[in-house]
């Protein structure tokens, strides 16, 4: 699972967590029955807090537990957003806690008990504790190993066991009494910074580390286990009264882990609204309490919105969540990245299906399409075009080299990810790492792969006559060796075929006798008893025009991105759509009068006046320098405009005397539709006298790519 998708399973807990809270707060089913109500809020709702914890054990401390070099930056990065919002939370609890009459009997100690342990408003200990907590974790990492810390955690929470859920077991005990007395003229309770939050922060770190995928039964049952022990525990200890408090249980520790676990392998999507939607909920909901029950006192219905505790709950999650997110939304809206400010790549979605899908029609069922997303998918987006594609069923795809297969498996592309290319024997460590299947190019290079000593999954690449890549076909005993290196696990054989675009006699005869010098090597590989087991010889071209070559995988590039190499080609294969569209903003409209120039190097004077605009987007940006000098076309507002002067590394600048209504912001088109026109990837390959191939694949990384 990507690393990313790991944390959407923490972000959607978050907001059941703050729900949870709500809970506790509010106590829903105290209307109908006690033990209901215990259980909801005094047991089940206990592993809300605990979860914040871990999720900031595992996000701020796992790094100072598993490197002792780390600068403390991340630490105090948090401490000071922490403390921020912390900050934030006091001053609106100012009016509400005055209200309430908190501050009626405030020294200098009362008050500093309140900020640094108590909070200033009944659900704010929360942050003060996360403060202390982390760092008091961080200077035990400073001078311990992990075991010591887990240890003190351990010990520092059974001593707030006993000032929480166990009081009632020491409070006539003679010196633990005093002691814990003595306590809590300190702090008011002993779930804070020092006894409640370490053992917590610290199991997140140690969790959040592993990677627990696959492994839900067990999670499950562990968690249905200490869960019903938990209910157990707290049920006995309500029972027999020995309850001062009642955050803090022994088999809450256990149940978190599980917990925890089977959130980090639940496979969603990180969601930061949804982040910043639980946190305002947490901070706000105690004084959406107090204006619930002051509207409903002034509309006189307390008994529904009050005295129904349900009602009440439920009225104070909805106006809390609605508040928050509200908030979020708003804080969201402001920081939020336009992809499509400047100049950005649109993917269209629709084509891209379509191409797919046309390419599979021209494929037997046995056939699957190993997508070629090689050079960032020819400029489209590697990682984009590689998710949009296996939501359609593709598990296999194509790159040039090792560590663009590192990029898609680290955004979490599963499936095979054949290396066409050459791979360096010091990172033949990422192929094994990152379960990446590599070209055998030739016999010495297999003899390299093999001494790696790890098993190494590969593709032997058969040469036929292209003369790049592969064993030739002819060395028949030495491709038969690949079969005896005990680290290589051959999964396919494949050739490549050079002359497949051409119907021209001489192409044709040489693509059938390339395709014959593979056959001839996996028959006489079948012959040996060798197995064989997938094979491959198509490519975009040899799809279109040599079906028959079918075998197990079709390696489909440029066709898949609905343009072929040249326009006539793309003529001829009308049913692929471009998926493509590249746009860049207009930054300025300006006049440039008769006589003057514009651009470098004085590369075009205005031989009358004209209206010009400058766009932004430049060769920097992959746009071919080439295309200077009139020889290139922008759409704006569905209409052409020449590009004038020298194309500049980030802008170009265009001539638009005769289009109407152009103003800075507006969209340029330069691949794609505007209006009635289109600038396809073969005008530009033909301006640029070069292949669609070319153009597309050196879309600059600068390019924000979308789908739409
Ligand atoms: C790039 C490449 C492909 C894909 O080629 P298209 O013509 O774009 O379909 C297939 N096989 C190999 C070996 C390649 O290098």
């Amino acid at each position: 699972m990507s690393e990313g998708k790991k944390y959407g399973g923490l972000d959607r807990f978050r907001m059941i967590a703050a729900i949870l809270v709500i809970a506790i707060h509010t106590s829903p089913l105290a209307s109908f029955s006690g033990n209901a109500d215990f259980f909801l809020t005094r047991i089940l709702a206990r592993i809300a807090v605990p979860f914040f914890f871990m999720v900031t054990g595992q996000f701020v401390m796992t790094d100072y537990l598993y490197d002792n070099d780390m600068a403390s930056g991340r630490l105090f990065q948090y401490i000071r957003k922490t403390a921020l919002v912390y900050g934030l939370a006091v001053m609106i609890y100012v009016p509400v806690g005055i209200y309430a009459g908190h501050y009626k009997s405030l020294n200098i100690i009362s008050a500093i008990r309140m900020i640094v342990f108590d909070g200033t408003f009944y659900h704010l200990w929360y942050f003060p504790a996360c403060i202390t907590g982390v760092l008091f974790v961080y200077l035990m990492s400073r001078c311990m190993g992990r075991k010591g810390m887990m240890a003190i955690a351990a010990a520092l929470y059974a001593v707030g066991l006993f000032g929480d859920s166990y009081y009632g077991l020491i409070k006539d005990v003679p010196i633990l009494s005093v002691m814990y007395e003595f306590m809590f003229q300190l702090f008011s309770y002993t779930r804070n910074g020092f006894f409640f939050a370490p053992v917590f922060l610290i199991s997140g770190a140690l969790t959040g580390r592993k990677n627990h995928v696959g492994k839900k039964p067990g999670q499950i049952f562990g968690l249905t286990v200490s869960f019903l022990a938990m209910t157990a525990e707290a049920f006995t200890l309500h029972y027999f009264k020995l309850q001062r408090h009642d955050s803090m249980y022994l088999a809450l520790i256990p149940v978190m882990i599980f917990l925890y676990r089977l959130l980090l392998s639940w496979d969603k999507k990180p969601s930061r609204i949804l982040r910043n939607i639980a946190m305002w909920m947490y901070i706000l909901h105690p004084a959406v309490i107090v204006a619930v029950r002051g509207g409903a006192r002034v509309i006189h219905m307390t008994a529904l919105f009050v005295d129904n505790s349900l009602v009440h709950y439920f009225t104070v999650t909805f106006l809390s969540g609605l508040w928050a997110s509200a908030i979020s939304c708003f804080i969201s809206g402001k920081r939020k990245i336009n992809p499509t400010g400047r100049a950005w790549i649109e993917i269209d979605r629709a084509a891209l299906r379509n191409n797919a899908a046309f390419l599979r029609s021209k494929l037997p069922k046995r056939c699957r399409l190993m997508p070629a997303v090689k050079a960032d998918a020819y400029g489209h987006g590697a990682v984009l075009i590689a998710k949009e594609l296996t939501r359609i069923g593709v598990d296999a795809f194509c790159v040039a080299c090792a560590l663009e297969g590192v990029k898609l498996r680290k955004k979490g592309v599963k499936g095979e990810i054949l290396v066409l290319g050459y791979t360096h024997p010091e990172e033949f460590f990422l192929l094994y790492r990152y379960r990446l299947t590599q070209t055998v190019i030739d016999y010495a290079y297999g003899v390299q792969l093999n001494e790696y000593g790890r098993r190494l999954h590969v593709h032997i690449g058969i040469d036929t006559g292209m003369h790049r890549l592969g064993e030739r076909s002819e060395n028949i005993d030495f491709i038969c060796k690949f079969y005896h290196m005990e680290n290589l696990k051959i999964d396919g054989l494949f050739t490549h075929l050079c002359a497949a675009d051409s119907f021209g006699r001489k192409e044709q005869a040489y693509t059938n006798l390339q395709a014959e010098e593979f056959y001839k090597v996996v028959h006489e590989l079948q012959k040996r008893g060798y197995s064989c087991p997938k094979l491959h010889l198509q490519s975009s071209y040899s799809i279109l025009n040599y079906p028959e070559l079918a075998e197990n995988y079709a390696r489909a590039g440029i066709a898949l991105y609905g343009v072929l190499s040249t326009e006539e080609d793309t003529e001829e294969w009308k049913e692929l759509k471009p998926v493509l569209s590249l746009k860049a903003r207009i930054a300025a409209v300006k006049n440039l009068y008769a006589g003057e120039s514009a651009g470098y190097g004085l590369g075009f004077t205005a031989g009358h006046n004209m209206k010009i605009a400058v766009v932004t987007i430049g060769y920097g940006d992959g746009y071919p320098r080439s295309l200077s000098g009139g020889i290139g076309t922008v759409l704006i507002n569905g209409c052409k405009a020449f590009v004038i002067g020298r194309i500049c590394m980030d802008q170009t600048i265009v001539d638009v005397s005769e289009i109407s209504d152009v103003k800075a912001g507006d969209e340029a088109v330069l691949i794609g539709k505007s209006g009635e026109a289109e600038i396809s990837v073969c005008d530009i390959a033909k301006q640029a006298g070069t292949i669609t191939n070319e153009i597309l694949s050196r879309l600059g990384a600068r390019l924000e790519r979308i789908v739409v």
